[in-house]
């Protein structure tokens, strides 16, 4: 079997930190979260995010916006948002309805409180090498994988998938890290020959367990984070992400077929998913530092 780089228990080890860290805050971080619809994948992340939250005494408010809400109205709610001093952090939940603009709404929010770190703002500074807050899906896996002592420096890391939320923030992060990188795309050629090649391959691509055993090499040295979660049906009424039966989520990766010819596999669920959440609430963490602490 191969070592399976358990998020879940990883996020154990990160809340009992941030628990220590926020029971000395007083007032308590707040994190305010818009979800706009009703999405029942969203609610189930949100509740997640909120269950996890709670449990290391930050507030956390979930508010609910109507489905057919203007963006001048959601804007306008991000700006209170902005003004209440009460709130560290504010999240708005992807994806949105499509009448609205994803854009608009993230610059919105105030670059001091965008724990997401997805605002204009936010992206350039990390690009330069200053990141305020990194996104919580490439920090979660990087922590992962330092958790597990996989060596970053000069490992030949294969990033599939480009997205600003997860591929290309994870592919800077790991350029800093000093590994060599390479980013696939849909359109890219030749990916079979660049992971089969690399240390570990990092899948964010959205298609339920397309990367199967032809994408690895055979020797058992490799690892594979697999960042995917794709419902395979209706989600139903779970209540948290981790409530939706593993008959209903799957990763990019096909695990079955995989785990076996490689070192070291994240599942899904239980690898990048917990550690997201995890990410998400250490950025929450540094934002009501960086508000309440004078400079
Ligand atoms: P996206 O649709 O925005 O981006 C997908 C990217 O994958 C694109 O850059 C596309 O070019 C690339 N791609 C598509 N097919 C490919 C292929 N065959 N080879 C190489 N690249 C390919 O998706 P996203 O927001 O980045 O999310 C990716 C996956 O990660 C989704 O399943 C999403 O649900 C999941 N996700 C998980 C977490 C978590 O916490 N675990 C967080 C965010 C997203």
């Amino acid at each position: 079997m191969p070592l399976i780089l358990d998020g879940k228990k990883v996020r154990g080890e990160i809340a009992k930190t941030l628990r220590r860290k926020v029971e000395a805050f007083s007032p308590k971080p707040k994190l305010a979260i818009v979800q706009v619809g009703t999405n029942k994948e969203s609610s189930a992340y949100v509740r997640q995010k909120k269950k996890f939250g709670e449990s290391i005494g930050v507030l956390v408010d979930y508010l609910k916006a109507p489905e057919f809400i203007t963006e001048s109205e959601l804007i306008l709610k991000l700006k209170e948002l902005n003004a209440d001093s009460s709130v560290s952090g504010i999240i708005v939940q992807l994806p949105l309805p499509s009448a609205l603009s994803v854009e608009k709404t993230i610059n919105a929010i105030d670059p001091e409180k965008d724990v997401d770190g997805l605002t204009a703002v936010n992206e350039q500074l990390f690009k330069e090498g200053k990141p305020r807050f990194i996104p919580a899906t490439a920090r979660g896996i990087i922590e992962l994988l330092e958790w597990y002592h996989l060596p970053l420096f000069d490992a030949k890391v294969a990033v599939l998938g480009r997205s600003k939320l997860v591929g290309a923030p994870t592919a800077l992060l790991l350029k800093k890290k000093g590994a060599l990188v390479t980013v696939c795309h849909s359109k890219t050629p030749n990916t079979k020959t660049i992971t089969r090649r690399s240390d570990i391959i990092i899948v964010a691509i959205g298609k339920p367990k397309l990367i199967t055993a032809e994408y690895i090499r055979r020797n058992r040295t490799q690892t594979v984070i697999d960042v995917g979660i794709n419902a395979r049906t209706e989600v139903g009424e779970a209540k948290l992400l981790e409530e939706i039966p593993r008959s209903v989520i799957v990763g990019d990766v096909d695990f079955d077929e995989v785990k076996d010819k490689v070192a070291a596999i994240s599942p899904v669920p239980g690898g990048v998913g917990p550690m997201t959440v995890a990410a998400l609430f250490e950025n929450v963490v540094s934002a009501y530092e960086m508000q309440t602490v004078p400079v």
